[in-house]
């Protein structure tokens, strides 16, 4: 029983983590393809920046956004 419920919570917990957190923000806010007007930004494919929350948030990839804050 007990290791029964264990293992479905870890394997519920790896679903979750594995979600891109872009598609998880888009389906609770519904925000689409508008500006949320407040940017999180994540390196896409080492060119591009996308923003988490919204398509209309890109920018070109520069490494020294993601540096961290001295
Ligand atoms: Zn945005």
């Amino acid at each position: 029983m007990t290791r029964t419920a264990r293992g479905r919570f870890r394997w519920r917990t790896k679903i979750r983590t594995s979600l891109p957190w872009f598609l998880v923000n888009r389906g609770l806010a519904g925000k689409g393809t508008a500006d949320c007007g407040d940017h999180e930004w994540y390196n896409a494919d080492g060119e591009v920046e996308c923003c988490y929350h919204c398509a209309a948030g890109r920018r070109p990839y520069d490494p020294t956004h993601f540096a961290p804050a001295d």
